[in-house]
């Protein structure tokens, strides 16, 4: 990681939070860096660095729980599992981004896991008042398919459907949480100066020609 990339605070222990929605950072898991398309769930350590790093996991215990399966085949088969979905869910976002809907069979796919894998609440006390977390029991790796599944169906029925967008530049998805809702890109950092340059630079080139 570069410098400048630590100082913004888009990019947390190796991986990028720049979609304002967890499970759409989880989308993200997979950039276009310089080196070219960059998988950053390289083994199940990577996950458990993810799951940590995105607020998902944040309880000792479960943190411990997580180190226990990190060389467990259950565990390996759950990441294997998880990118492959992850790519499906790519297909869902980018049909929602282009104004149509997932496929009945990612609907399907989706209905069956929040069925296998159910999360629930728990109010918990946090610097002074009442948060509603998500809760869900961590015995088996699979059980880390709940928060993923349950981010995925808050992000399908977002009301606001239109501010999930993906970055002009890149292959990075976020949720535009601006005011005029007008975000274009992943990042000023990533994106955002690398076309600005080249929108100067076509301009000054344009007004060469002429
Ligand atoms: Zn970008």
């Amino acid at each position: 990681m570069g410098a400048a990339e630590s100082k913004t605070g888009e990019w947390v222990d190796g991986f990028l939070f720049v979609a304002n929605r967890p499970i759409l950072d989880f989308l993200n898991t997979k950039p276009v860096l310089d080196r070219g398309p960059t998988e950053l769930l390289s083994d199940f350590h990577a996950l458990e660095r993810w799951l940590i790093a995105a607020g998902v996991v944040h309880q000792a215990k479960a943190k411990s729980v997580l180190r226990g399966w990190r060389r467990s085949s259950e565990g390996a088969v759950l990441l294997r599992n998880l990118i492959a979905f992850r790519e499906r869910l790519r297909e869902a976002v980018q049909r929602l981004e282009a104004g149509s809907s997932p496929s009945d069979e990612f609907l399907r796919e989706l209905n069956t896991g929040l069925l296998q894998h159910p999360s629930t609440f728990a109010l918990r006390k946090r610097d002074g008042r009442m948060v509603r977390e998500q809760y869900f029991e961590l015995k088996r790796p699979a059980d880390l398919w709940a928060p993923i599944f349950n981010g995925v169906a808050d992000l399908l029925s977002e009301p606001d459907a239109k501010r999930i967008r993906q970055c002009e530049a890149c292959v990075i998805h976020f949720f535009d949480t601006s005011r005029k809702g007008s975000r274009r890109w992943c990042s000023m950092n990533i994106c955002g100066n690398k076309l600005k340059v080249a929108a100067y630079q076509r301009r000054k080139r344009d007004r060469s020609s002429a």
